[in-house]
């Protein structure tokens, strides 16, 4: 419940009555009820008659003989007479206070009026701050909407113009396959004799250009690859069910010949149950056969390569683990960007073109799988598949 206002008379209206009152004014909790001063162009009766406040000169004080509502008599006018007065005619619950002898408490009453009006001062400083503040702040607000709005519509610009490269580097890539073809074709009728008989040096030269010619026709299938998955989403990719280990053991199979061609052992631990897993074994397949030619293309002669495919009954991990050359960790954050080689991975193996794992980064992004690679350069590499189970959710 709010407090009931303090009703309060004032006598005596000069420069200290007008004070008085003034500083009374401010309190949100003080009602001026009478002014006396026997002058009645004394200060502070003028100020009191402008605000409304009954004034009186009559020094009888009629309005305060035992009057019950007035809480408070202030006597300002220093007289020992009329604060006698006033004692004998207000009511016994009025309290009486002079100015005479209670100097502290006017003092105490100036203050807090200073404080009062400070704080009223501090209260509209921060009132203006907190307006400029959130004006600061709006329009902040309103700059960062619009540089989100530009930011969206460069990204969509950059997004169409990546897509457009894509497209024309899927169609001029294209255009080369052919003409590639057919060079390969011309040098396997050279080479067989089909042309007539042609010196060994010759033979030797277009033995070169046939193998270049194949290697450059890889190097354009992969690129047409990249550029297909990047062109599609996953919502496009042939999901089908697959048995892990089958379609592990068989990619296994097919590049043993490349291992033994270089003098690598690869070996296959599959794993001691059947691992159902959702995926297009196309792809799935494509992007084993990448770990492990590059196992066996970063190994050196005579060592070991082994797959192996573990679960734990929510995922399956296949792991490609090789002791070749190792990857140094600034090259590690590189690997999987499309065309990077490492300098060490240019020596050991000249015909890599750097786009077999940006193809497998895409195919395990699609089907969300997961590739960690542990290497230690000098003593190999290790890159795992972690792939969910089916019917594991
Ligand atoms: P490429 O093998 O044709 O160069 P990739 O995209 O398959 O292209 O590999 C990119 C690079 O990653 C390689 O050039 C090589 O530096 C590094 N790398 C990949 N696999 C291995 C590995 N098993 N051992 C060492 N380095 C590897």
């Amino acid at each position: 419940m709010p407090r009931r206002k303090e009703n309060i008379a004032i006598v005596g209206a000069g420069k200290g009555g007008l004070y008085v009152l003034q500083m009374l004014l401010k309190h949100p909790r003080v009602n001026i009820l009478h002014v006396y001063d026997k002058d009645p162009e004394a200060p502070g009766m003028v100020f009191a008659r402008e605000k409304g406040i009954v004034c009186s000169t009559n020094t009888t004080y009629p309005e305060l003989w035992d009057n019950r509502d007035i809480d408070t008599i202030l006597e300002v006018t220093g007289s020992e007479t009329v604060f006698r007065a006033l004692g004998g005619i207000k009511a016994r619950r009025t309290a009486l206070i002079g100015a005479r002898g209670n100097r502290l408490f006017f003092a105490m009453l100036a203050d807090e009026a200073r404080m009062r009006e400070r704080l009223e001062e501090y209260q509209d400083a921060l009132e203006k701050l907190v307006a400029l503040r959130t004006a600061e702040l709006q329009q902040a607000n309103e700059q960062l909407e619009s540089k989100v709005e530009e930011l969206a519509v460069t990204n969509r610009q950059l997004e169409e113009l990546n897509q457009a490269k894509t497209r024309y580097l899927l169609r001029s890539t294209h255009h080369l396959k052919a003409p590639f073809a057919a060079i390969q074709s011309y040098t396997d009728l050279i080479l067989k004799g089909y042309t007539g008989e042609i010196p060994e040096q010759t033979s030797d030269i277009v033995a070169k250009i046939k193998l270049r010619c194949e290697v450059l026709s890889t190097t354009i299938r992969e690129m047409l690859q990249l550029a297909n998955l990047q062109t599609i989403d996953r919502n496009e990719v042939r999901m089908d069910t697959a048995e892990l280990n089958q379609l592990v053991g068989d990619v296994v199979e097919q590049t043993g010949i490349i291992a033994a061609g270089k003098n690598v052992h690869l070996t296959f631990e599959s794993g001691p149950e059947p691992a159902n897993i959702h995926c297009d074994p196309g792809q799935t397949a494509r992007l084993f056969e990448i770990l492990i030619k590059n196992a066996i293309d970063y190994s050196h002669q005579g060592s070991e390569v082994t797959v192996s495919v573990k679960t734990d009954g929510k995922q399956a991990t296949v792991a490609v683990k090789d002791r070749g050359i190792g990857i140094s960790p600034q090259a590690k954050k590189k690997i999987f960007d499309e065309f990077y080689r490492s300098n060490e991975a240019a020596d050991k193996h000249p015909d890599g073109s750097g786009v077999g794992l940006a193809i497998a980064a895409h195919i395990a992004r699609l089907h969300d799988f997961r590739i960690r690679v542990r290497s230690t350069v000098g003593r190999g590499s290790t890159f795992s598949v972690i792939i969910p189970m089916a019917g594991v959710s």
